[in-house]
C-alpha cells in the first residue's frame, strides 16, 4: 500500500526557514524508504513566496492554509487548522514530517494528541525494518540514541532535528499549489502575540572566527571561567558556549553555539567541558579539527574530535596556555 508523506514547512519572515528545507530533505527520503509520496504543508498568511519556494521540489503538491488568523503563530490556531486539513484530506497522511523547532516543541504534542498519532520527536535518521520504520533520536543529552518503532497504522509525527539532514541533498521539481480546505470560522488562535522584539542586535557573529575556544557547563561556575579566558587570549580565540553555560548566566546569549545558537566553522575547536549533545554538536561539526577536553572518556565530544584531552578541564587549560605562549613566543 502506498504512504503519504506530509512535510510540515515552517516559515521565517515569509519565507522557507532553513530547516523547512532539511524537513523537505527528510521527508523525501522517508518517502522513499516507506514506498511512497510527499507533499508540503504550509500553515501561515501571505504565504505566496514560500509556495514557490516549495513548488520547486519534487514533491506531489504543495498545500496551503492561508488566513490572517495564521499571521503570528499560535499553537491553538495552528493545531485548529492542521487537525481539520488532516481530518478533511482526500487521502490521510500516514507521516507528517516537521523540523524540530521551538515552534514544533511547542504545537506538536498537542497536535499528536488531537489526532490520536504517535509522536517521534528529535529523529537524526531512519531506517525501514521488516516490520515497519524505525527512527532513531538522542536521548540522555545525546549519549545514548533509542531506536524507536511507531505501532498502529494511524498517523506518526515525526520532527527531525536540526543538521541531521542536509538542506542541500532536497531534491528538485515542480509540485502544484493547492489550498486546503479549511474552515477559519471555527479556528482560534489561544493567545494574543503583543509583539515580537528582537534582542541581541549588536550580536557577535562567531560564524567568521577562525579559532574558538568553547565552554560547557563542565567549567563549574562563572567565577571560574578564567581559564578560558586565558586560552582564548593566547590563542586569539573568539569564546563560545554550550547552552546551559547561557542558561546560568555565565556568558551572554550571543555566545551560544547550536542548534538555538550560532553555527561556527572555524579551522580550530576547544571544546572544554562539554558533553556533545546533537544540539550542540550541528552547530560546530564543520569545524577543521576540533580539540575537546572532558573528564568522561565517554562524552559524545570525543566521537567529532581529531584529538581528545580526559581529564579535569583546570589542570589541562593552564597547561595548554602555557604551551601556546611558549610556541609564541619561540
Ligand atoms: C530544543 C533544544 C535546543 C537546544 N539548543 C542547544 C544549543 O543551541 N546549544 C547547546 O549547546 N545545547 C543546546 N541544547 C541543550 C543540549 O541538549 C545539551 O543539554 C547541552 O548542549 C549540554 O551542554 P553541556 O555539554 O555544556 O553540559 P552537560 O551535558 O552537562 O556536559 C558537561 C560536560 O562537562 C564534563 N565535565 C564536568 N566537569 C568537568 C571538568 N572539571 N573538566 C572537564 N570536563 C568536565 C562532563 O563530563 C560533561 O560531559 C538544546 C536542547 C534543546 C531541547
Amino acid at each position: 500500500m502506498s504512504r503519504t508523506v506530509w512535510i510540515l514547512l515552517q516559515l521565517r519572515d515569509g519565507k522557507l526557514h532553513r530547516m523547512a528545507r532539511e524537513a523537505i530533505t527528510a521527508g523525501q527520503a522517508l518517502a522513499t524508504a516507506v514506498g511512497g509520496r510527499a507533499s508540503a504543508v504550509i500553515v501561515g498568511h501571505e504565504t505566496d513566496a514560500a509556495s514557490q519556494e516549495a513548488a520547486a521540489f519534487d514533491l506531489d503538491a504543495v498545500w496551503v492554509a492561508d488566513d490572517a488568523k495564521l499571521a503570528a503563530y499560535t499553537p491553538g490556531a495552528f493545531v485548529g487548522t492542521l487537525v481539520q486539513a488532516v481530518r478533511g484530506a482526500e487521502v490521510a497522511p500516514d507521516y507528517l514530517v516537521a523540523p524540530h523547532t521551538y515552534q514544533s516543541v511547542d504545537f506538536v504534542p498537542r497536535l499528536g494528541q488531537q489526532l490520536d498519532a504517535a509522536v517521534v520527536p528529535e529523529a537524526v535518521s531512519f531506517e525501514a525494518a521488516d516490520d515497519g520504520m524505525v527512527f532513531r533520536r538522542p536521548i540522555m543529552g545525546g549519549k545514548l540514541q533509542a531506536r524507536v518503532r511507531t505501532r498502529g497504522e494511524g498517523l506518526a509525527v515525526v520532527t527531525v532535528q536540526s543538521g541531521a539532514f542536509s538542506a542541500s541533498d532536497a531534491t528538485a521539481g515542480s509540485a502544484d499549489v493547492r489550498a486546503l480546505s479549511i474552515d477559519f470560522s471555527t479556528v482560534a488562535a489561544d493567545r494574543e502575540i503583543l509583539g515580537v522584539e528582537q534582542v541581541g542586535g549588536d550580536q557577535v557573529d562567531l560564524s567568521k572566527a577562525d579559532i574558538v575556544v568553547a565552554v560547557g557547563r563542565g567549567v563549574g561556575g562563572e567565577d571560574k571561567m578564567q581559564p578560558i579566558h586565558d586560552l582564548a587570549e593566547a590563542l586569539g580565540a573568539d569564546i563560545g558556549a554550550s547552552r546551559p553555560v547561557i542558561d546560568n548566566g555565565w556568558l551572554p546569549r550571543d555566545r551560544q553555539i547550536g542548534s538555538s545558537g550560532q553555527t561556527v566553522a572555524p579551522k580550530l575547536y576547544v571544546a572544554a567541558g562539554i558533553s556533545g549533545a546533537i544540539q550542540h554538536l550541528v552547530g560546530m561539526k564543520s569545524a577543521s579539527c576540533v580539540v575537546a577536553i572532558n573528564k568522561d572518556a565517554s562524552a559524545p565530544i570525543f566521537s567529532v574530535a581529531q584529538y581528545g584531552l580526559v581529564g579535569d578541564l583546570h589542570e589541562i587549560l593552564p597547561v595548554l596556555t602555557e604551551a601556546v605562549k611558549a610556541a609564541k613566543a619561540s
